[in-house]
């Protein structure tokens, strides 16, 4: 993709991830934290594939002047996930609406900060909108923090669900937490996540509801995406 871009004098924009700071011993993390990661451990595939990605990026702008632009996105939420792809919240808020039970692993106290999508979207247009040279890496998420026990319950109140919470084995190398430090991107881009974690819920919540009600061949249109 580099390379395609370089022919084409295209700008270029690397989806980074929050990962890079792996579990953060600098917290909230700004983007000058070099970031704490197992490179042998079970989330290393990904979060030093996007780490090197980070690298190469920066070595195109170094050698080839290509126009980069390196975002580092922090927990993403909304409308259109996937139900079944594991993250925290499409599966609680699935096992909420079908009043099974919500899956916490490990004591709930590790966080999480989430951004609803629209939100992240924003940033990243008006990111790509910036002068050639703002390079990044630029973070972006919503800086309101919260422990996982505190957004099961959220999600079974706001649903009004009968699940019962259970504790299931924390994955290894699971980051005890995770909050960004935006000012960059709020001094950058003029901006800032505007949707409340309530919001942001009550949309995600509708649309899960909605699919999970649909018919069987709709379930399965969608559920194959
Ligand atoms: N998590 C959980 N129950 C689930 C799914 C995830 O307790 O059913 C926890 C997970 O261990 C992690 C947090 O929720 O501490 C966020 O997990 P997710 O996979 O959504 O994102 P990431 O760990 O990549 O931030």
């Amino acid at each position: 993709m580099l390379g395609l871009a370089k022919r084409l004098g295209a700008t270029i924009l690397q989806a980074s991830t929050s990962e890079v700071y792996g579990d953060p011993e600098v917290h909230p993390q700004p983007e000058s934290y070099w970031g704490c990661v197992n490179p042998v451990g079970p989330r290393a595939c990904y979060d030093e594939g996007k780490r090197c990605a980070e690298t190469l990026f920066f070595d195109y702008y170094r050698q080839h002047r290509l126009t980069i632009k390196v975002a580092r996105i922090f927990n993403t939420y909304g409308p259109r996930m996937h139900p079944n792809d594991g993250r925290v919240v499409s599966n609680f808020i699935r096992q909420a609406l079908q009043n099974e039970p919500i899956t916490i692993y490990g004591d709930g106290q590790q966080t999480r900060s989430l951004c609803y999508v629209d939100d992240l979207i924003e940033g990243l247009i008006r990111f790509m909108a910036t002068d050639p040279s703002v390079l990044g890496p630029l973070n972006l998420g919503n800086a309101e923090e919260l422990t996982i026990l505190k957004l099961a319950e959220t999600i079974i109140r706001m649903t009004g669900s009968s699940s019962r919470i259970i504790r299931l084995p924390l994955p290894q190398d699971d980051p005890k937490q995770r909050q960004p430090n935006i000012s960059l991107a709020e001094r950058t881009l003029n901006w800032q996540p505007k949707v409340s974690l309530y919001e942001g819920l009550s949309e995600t919540i509708a649309y899960f509801r909605g699919i999970m009600s649909g018919s069987p061949v709709q379930q399965i249109r969608i559920l194959a995406r």
